[in-house]
């Protein structure tokens, strides 16, 4: 079997599994915190101190699911990678290593393979956390890649989806809707944004926008045991979402129901709002709004016109659902 030349357009049956894990592991800087690196029969890492609390995630990514045959491969390694750091920020931490699991087709061409991993290796570089292993088999049915991720948080700025006090500001990140058209697959995970948020403004709860604002709505409604009252006129829309000219009705209805932003939905002490908005427009370009507000949890989730409008609009009922 031909092991590690070059020739990329090679299929990947020439080079095999233990081959493509050479290819990879030659892609991954050693880190800090793992003396062994990638090739033992497990990664071995330096445990966090006392005070903090380890935070571990795995999302997959999978062919005909999260991505179809138009994606790059390098950006179906990215999403594959983002998509968890992303779960990390939502707790307010910080990620520090990574496994990640590829189930490739035998068809596809060794170039492919590793440009999925340099998509990996991108947000991994960007984001600051260590590809430490992994596995590596072959899929009989499209590609599957799942990464795990485990990261740190301090006790003390762990932000769950169940703080949400009634009075609190609800605010989001970015623009939402039509993520179809793109974003999906090149997000960036608010990792500055929300550490930046966990440490200086310690938000009540916090979740990131996968399903759709709606859908993830709902959760922090009830791990809060809370009602939320949004604002239609004030959700951010994309831009993608507004090239499409839609009626404001539909186009709020995608801005609620569209998944994949991938973007920080969380509720703050009402004191702290306006120093928030303060400093976050001298720190950051994103956007960030507040789009409603805590009520108890009798109140629903009602969608209103703006604040203190009296026009109840309908909120739909559901985001995304994987065997809806
Ligand atoms: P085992 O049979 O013990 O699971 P493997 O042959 O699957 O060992 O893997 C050998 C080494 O290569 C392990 O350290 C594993 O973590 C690493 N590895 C395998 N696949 C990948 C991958 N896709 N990315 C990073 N490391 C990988
Ligand atoms: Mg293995």
């Amino acid at each position: 079997m031909v092991a590690s030349t070059t020739a990329g357009f090679r299929q990947l049956s020439q080079l095999g599994e233990f081959g493509l894990i050479r290819r990879f592991s030659r892609m991954t800087p050693k880190a800090v915190g793992a003396p062994l690196g990638i090739g033992d029969d497990t990664a071995a890492v330096v445990p966090s101190g006392k005070n903090h609390l380890m935070l571990l995630t795995c999302d997959p990514v999978i062919e005909g699911v999260h991505f179809d045959s138009s994606a790059a491969p390098f950006q179906i390694g990215w999403k594959a990678m983002a998509r968890n750091l992303s779960d990390i920020a939502a707790m307010g931490g910080k990620p520090l290593y990574a496994l990640v699991a590829a189930s490739l087709p035998r068809k596809i061409t060794t170039a492919q393979a590793l440009e999925i991993y340099r998509g990996i290796m991108a947000a991994t570089r960007k984001f600051g956390v260590a590809v430490v292993g992994g596995d590596t088999a072959r899929s009989p049915h499209g590609i599957h890649v799942t990464v795990t991720v485990v990261g740190e948080v301090a006790r003390s700025e762990i932000v769950a989806r169940s703080g949400a006090r009634v009075g609190d500001g609800l605010c989001v990140t970015g623009t939402l809707g039509a993520s179809i058209r793109g974003k999906h697959l090149r997000f960036q995970p608010r990792m500055t944004e929300a550490r930046f948020l966990a440490r200086r403004f310690r938000p009540s709860a916090m979740i990131d926008v996968s399903d759709g604002l709606a859908s993830d709505l709902r959760r922090l409604s009830e791990q809060s045991r809370v009602g939320f009252e949004v604002w239609a006129g004030a959700l951010p829309i994309s831009s993608d979402l507004r090239a499409q000219k839609l009626s404001k009705a539909r186009e709020i209805h995608h801005a609620l129901c569209d998944g994949e932003d991938y973007e920080l939905l969380f509720t703050i002490a009402p004191g702290r709002l306006s120093r928030l908005q303060t400093i976050w427009k001298k720190r950051f370009r994103l956007r960030l709004t507040q789009i409603g507000v805590v009520r108890p949890r009798v109140f629903g989730i009602r969608l209103i016109e703006s604040a203190g409008s009296r026009k109840i609009l309908p909120f739909p009922s559901a985001g995304h659902d994987h065997f809806g």
